[in-house]
């Protein structure tokens, strides 16, 4: 079921929501949540489900509140109003690095490796600050093959899509549970996107439940299980990729069907 929330009418809270993570299962769920940057309302009454296993892309013009909101799952900015809750637990209040511990690690725009360590430097660091399990170095070699001969590199001397794939190697070093990944395609070569996505697709078939921030619409629909689209702050078109058309999406990133409703 998609749903289309034009204007101001969103839904009230997780029950009754669309998508596959409707209902009590969810991993993460988002309830009615404002976030501000001072005056500024980025994100508004935005109420969101992401099942385990799950991937959502969320797509919307510049400035329309995608990476302030994954930075408030994330913890780096704690939101004016409403709840997050992580596997049942509400972690509204909750601090960043404890939520990297609970298994939440952002990617973030920019990718912020540590410039002066080496690829295998930058991995390594994150392993200590996240959960135990089961992704180690050579895991991560094995899903990102492109970054495996520059483990000796400086970090700062890699391209744009060599340290995008071990910015995405270095959150699942902290074995997430939810990987949140912003602007994944930005900046970078046609051919550097095509290596970091078929990385990406195989964690998702692997089964990693993922936030995928993308500003390449088709790129979004090709692997993401539910798409929701931001306008202005709220999320104004959610539904399953099979349910919703390019052009629904389009309509949506531009805010079209809210001037025709108004015109
Ligand atoms: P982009 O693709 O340009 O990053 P976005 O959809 O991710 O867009 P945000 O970066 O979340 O949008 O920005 C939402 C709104 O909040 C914009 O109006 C932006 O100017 C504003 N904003 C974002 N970060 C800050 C900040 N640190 N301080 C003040 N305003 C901010």
């Amino acid at each position: 079921m998609s749903r289309r929330l034009d204007g101001g009418e969103q839904g009230s809270g997780g029950a009754g929501l669309a998508g596959a993570g409707a209902g009590s299962g969810a991993l993460l769920r988002l309830e009615e949540l404002d976030v501000r940057h001072g005056l500024l309302q980025a994100v508004r009454n935005v109420s969101l489900e992401v099942a385990e296993g799950e991937t959502l892309a969320l797509v919307g013009a510049n400035g329309a509140g995608k990476s302030t909101l994954l930075r408030a799952i994330a913890g780096a900015h704690r939101p004016a109003a409403g709840r997050i809750v992580f596997d049942g637990r509400e972690i509204t209040a909750m601090a960043a690095h404890r939520r990297v511990k609970t298994g939440i690690v952002l990617v973030p725009e920019g990718r912020r490796l540590f410039p002066n360590l080496t690829v295998e430097e930058n991995l390594r660091v994150a392993r200590a600050s996240g959960r135990g399990g089961s992704w180690s170095l050579n895991e991560v070699f094995e899903a990102f093959p492109l970054i495996e001969p520059l483990r000796r590199k400086r970090a700062a001397s890699l391209s744009g899509g060599e340290q995008q794939a071990t910015a995405i190697g270095r959150a699942l070093m902290t074995n997430p549970r939810l990987l949140l990944l912003d602007e994944v395609s930005l900046g970078l070569a046609p051919i550097a996107v095509e290596g970091v996505y078929r990385s990406l697709r195989r964690l998702i078939e692997g089964g990693t439940t993922i936030v995928l921030v993308e500003q390449d619409l088709a790129r979004a629909m090709s692997v993401a299980d539910r798409i929701a689209c931001m306008l202005e702050g709220r999320i104004v078109l959610e539904g399953a990729r099979g349910e919703l058309t390019r052009e629904q999406v389009t309509d949506a990133y531009f805010g079209l069907r809210r001037q025709e409703a108004t015109a």
